[in-house]
This record gives C-alpha cells, structure tokens and sequence, in this order.
C-alpha cells in the first residue's frame, strides 16, 4: 500500500483526505492544531456552546458539513493533531507533536498548509494592542473575545470587512475601518465581481453596507501614518485620507491585515519550484491545474497553493486527491474531476477580480519611516534594510537577509519577506520579482527546545 500524508486539516486537506478514504487508501492527516476545520471553520475550543449560526454565519451549513465530514473520516484514517510538520525533503516528512519528532516517509503528499496574514508594517505596529486581522477575527471565533474596547480595523480586502461586521455583530464597538484600496478599483471590479459569483459579491456589499448603517465611519483610499500610543498602549491613529487631509482617530486596538499570503515553505523546502504571480506580486508553487507540483509525488491544494477561498480550497483538495489517485495508477471520475475544473475556473476569475478591487497597496514600502521595525523577531527596521540594500550592494533579498538579519528570526520571514521585498524593491529601484524571494529554512516553525528524540513512525 502507498503511504500518502496530508498535511493541513482545513477545508482542503479534509477534502482531499475524504476523496482518498473513500478508495480505502491509508492516509495520514497531520495538523498543527488541536482540532480540524482550519482557519475560517475553526472550531471553539471544548466547553464553549456557541452555534453554528453565530459562529460562522451564512457559512454555517458549508462549517457544519465540513465538521461532520471530518468527524465521520477520522476513525479511517490516521489523524495526528497537534502535529507540526517542520521540514520535508526526499519523500520524508519531519513532524513534531509536543517534544516528539517523528519522520513520515510518503510516496505522495498533499500540501494543504493554507495561508496567513499578509502584513505592512506602520509606525507603532508592534505596541500592545495591534493585532493582524485574522488574530483578531481568531481572538473573537476561538475566545468569544474582543482585541479592544474600541477597534480599527485597517488594511485591505474583504476579510478586513468581514472581520468589522463579526465586531459589531458581537457587540464589541468598531471605532472605524479604514481601506488603503481606493473606491474606483472597487468600482472598476464590480462587474467581474458580479459575474463570477453573484451571490458572494453581493454578500460582500452588503457586509459594507451594514457598517455604514451601524455608524461606523468606513473610508477608502487612505494612508496609514502611525498607530499612537502613551508608552504602553495603543491610544489612537493617524491617517491620510484620500483627499489629503491628515486625520486622527482615538482607539485602544488596532486589527491590521492586507490579505493573505500561501504557506508555501514545505512547498520550497521540498524543491517545488515557485514563479512570481503579478497579480498578487507573491511567489506561488508551480503546479498543472490538479495540483500537482513541479517534483513527484507532491501536490498542493488550497490557500497554501494561492489564495482563493474556502470554497476552491475544497474543490482543489478533491482535484488534488485525485491526481494522487490517477498518478498511483486507481480510476478517477472523470465527469466529476471535469466539474471541478469548471468551477475552479469560475472562482479564479473572482480571485482575479478581488485582487483588481483590494489591490495589494505595495506603494505603502516607499512611505515606512526609516526607524519603523520591519523584522519584529529580529528588530530590523526598514532603514537598516534600505542600507543592506544600497550602502552594502544587497540588491537582493536573500543577500540582504544576510547583511541585515530580516528574516532570520523565529518567523523565518513568514510575516516580514514579501513587504522586506517590497522595500528592497522600491529601494533600489527594481521590479519585485527582480529582488527575489526568502529562501525556506527549517523548521517552518519554531520547535520546543525539549524536541530531541527522533522515533521511526
Ligand atoms: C486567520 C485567517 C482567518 C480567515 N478567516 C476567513 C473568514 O472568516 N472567511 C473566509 O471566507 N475566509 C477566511 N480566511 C481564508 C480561509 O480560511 C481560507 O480560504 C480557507 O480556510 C482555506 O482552506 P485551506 O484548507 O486551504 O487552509 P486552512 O483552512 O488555513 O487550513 C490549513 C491547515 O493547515 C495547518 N497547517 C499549516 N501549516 C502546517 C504545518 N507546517 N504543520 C501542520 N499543520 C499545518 C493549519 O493548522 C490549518 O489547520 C481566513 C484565513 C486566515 C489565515
């Protein structure tokens, strides 16, 4: 029997992991959490009693289905939650639960890793009390906690929004929430919006217009300036709107997210090869339209692929399944695997056309002050990378990684890599494909110092 492993118990993974269960293939799911869903079905931790309706709103059917499928499948297969798998190279995979290592030897894997947040550093971002948009959303989904009493959100693109309304309909109090994107891309997106998925644009909309009528100020266009703060505390931010005018705003908790970037470094630790996508300017894994990678026996599905959602994460993790299936010589449903492919198609033109509407504001890397951090593991600021990168020729990243220490740090450049490209990029005057990307490195994450032992699986 072939060993296949997944990795990542969201969306794509559970689907991927249902499709294989189904031909009673042996496989290992391996997450890093305690409990399968990932990130947007996330489950409340034991105890607490909220439902599906006030969890996850109009997408509590698809959670519940999720869940249900999930919780049926995990008697078939070899579930290890808990599991952080920290490098993977030459058909084995490196896993850690709690001190335990553990190396898994596959004959396929299915990268289903999803995603984090995208971020762009600003003046006073790592003061108590600013938060990434999805550890806020994860504060209230999890916790049935609020980041602050009263909370901006700023950034860009439609889980900022999203996140607002969960605030308000919670009952916490959203002081604002301001959009770098300005309103004519949104504009000029809308019909392609509307064509590829009526019913999610709409919703979308109507998530704007349910903060207007809540009272909450929602502005586009704008230019983050600085998170202030009393020397502890977030007290408040300032902004330039889109006509100019320099604005401030009082606040206790900022939530600053710009979408979402793949976890791609199994991915590149593996030796997938990556290219440079000009539409959300990421490197993302190379892979033929059923995810299959660039070296055998590895296949990627899902946010951890690129970022296009819950609903495209189930249907490549099934497509990504199959692939494993036809490459391990079983028959595949042709007509099923060519409805798959039709509907991926569609959500790629509405992934397309959010991008167009929530533009990644790269801009923003010109306008970060010299002192601001960029590396918070590392305390790198933004000028002692623009002096890696012109006083001591770095014009590229790795190379200024090495000159400057971005990167280095326990977040192995997770959070910092794509806006420390940008800097580079925009300090030297180069595309941002011309800069290169961070190299992986493992572990992916940081291993607890305990971690010695090294058992056969
Ligand atoms: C914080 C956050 C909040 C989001 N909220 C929403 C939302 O409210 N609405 C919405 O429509 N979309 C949301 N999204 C996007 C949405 O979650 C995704 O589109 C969707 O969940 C993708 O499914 P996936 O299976 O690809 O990845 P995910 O659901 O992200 O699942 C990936 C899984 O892989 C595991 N994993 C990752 N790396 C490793 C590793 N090295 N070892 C072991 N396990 C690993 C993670 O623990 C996770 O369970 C959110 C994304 C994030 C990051």
């Amino acid at each position: 029997m072939p060993d296949i492993v997944i990795i990542g118990a969201g969306p794509a993974g559970i689907r991927a992991a249902e499709t294989l269960a189904e031909q009673r293939l042996p496989v290992t799911l391996v997450d890093e959490g305690e409990r399968g869903g990932g990130q947007i079905y996330r489950r409340q931790p034991a105890g607490f009693r909220r439902s599906y309706a006030s969890l996850y709103g109009s997408e509590a059917g698809k959670a519940k289905a999720l869940h249900d499928t999930f919780d049926r499948l995990k008697a078939r297969i070899d579930y290890r939650p808990n599991t952080l798998a920290w490098n993977i190279a030459d058909n084995v995979l490196h896993t850690v639960t709690g001190a335990v290592a553990r190396r898994l030897r596959f004959d396929a894997a299915i990268l289903a890793t999803g995603a984090t947040d995208r971020l762009i550093p600003v003046d006073g971002w790592t003061t108590p009390g600013v938060y990434s948009l999805g550890a806020a959303q994860i504060a209230l989904k999890a916790q049935a906690c609020a980041i602050g009493g009263a909370v901006v959100f700023m950034g860009t693109g439609p889980l900022l929004y999203l996140v607002a309304c969960q605030y308000v309909k919670a009952g916490a109090r959203v002081a604002a929430v301001l959009d770098t994107s300005p309103l004519s891309a949104r504009h000029q997106a809308l019909p392609r919006l509307l064509t590829s998925r009526p019913g999610l644009a709409l919703r979308g909309l109507r998530l704007i217009l349910q903060l207007r009528s809540a009272g909450i100020p929602v502005e586009t266009g704008i230019t983050p300036l600085a998170i202030a703060n009393d020397g502890a505390n977030v007290t408040g931010l300032r902004y330039r709107s889109s006509s100019g005018e320099i604005e401030e705003l009082a606040c206790d908790a900022v939530g600053l997210g710009y979408h979402l970037r793949p976890e791609t470094q199994l991915a590149d630790l593996a030796g997938c090869a990556l290219s440079f996508d000009e539409t959300s300017r990421l490197w993302l894994p190379k892979t033929d339209p059923d995810g299959r990678a660039s070296v055998a026996g590895l296949y990627l599905a899902g946010d951890g692929a690129r970022i296009a959602g819950a609903d495209a994460a189930e249907i490549s993790g099934r497509l990504a399944a199959y692939a494993v299936l036809a490459d391990l010589g079983h028959g595949v449903p042709e007509s099923k695997r060519r409805a798959l492919h039709r509907a991926a198609r569609r959500l790629e033109r509405f992934r397309l056309a959010l991008a167009q509407a929530f533009p990644w504001p790269h801009w923003l890397a010109g306008e970060i002050a010299d002192e601001v951090l960029v590396c918070r593991c590392e305390k790198i600021s933004a000028g002692e990378l623009r002096h890696a990168a012109t006083t001591l020729g770095a014009a590229e990243l790795n190379r200024a990684k090495a000159f400057s220490r971005v990167g280095m740090g326990r977040c192995q450049g997770r959070y910092c890599g794509t806006i420390a490209a940008e800097i580079v990029a925009a300090t030297c005057g180069r595309p941002v494909d011309g800069v290169g990307r961070l190299r992986g490195q493992a572990p992916v994450k940081p291993l607890p110092l305990a971690t010695t032992a090294e058992e056969a699986a």
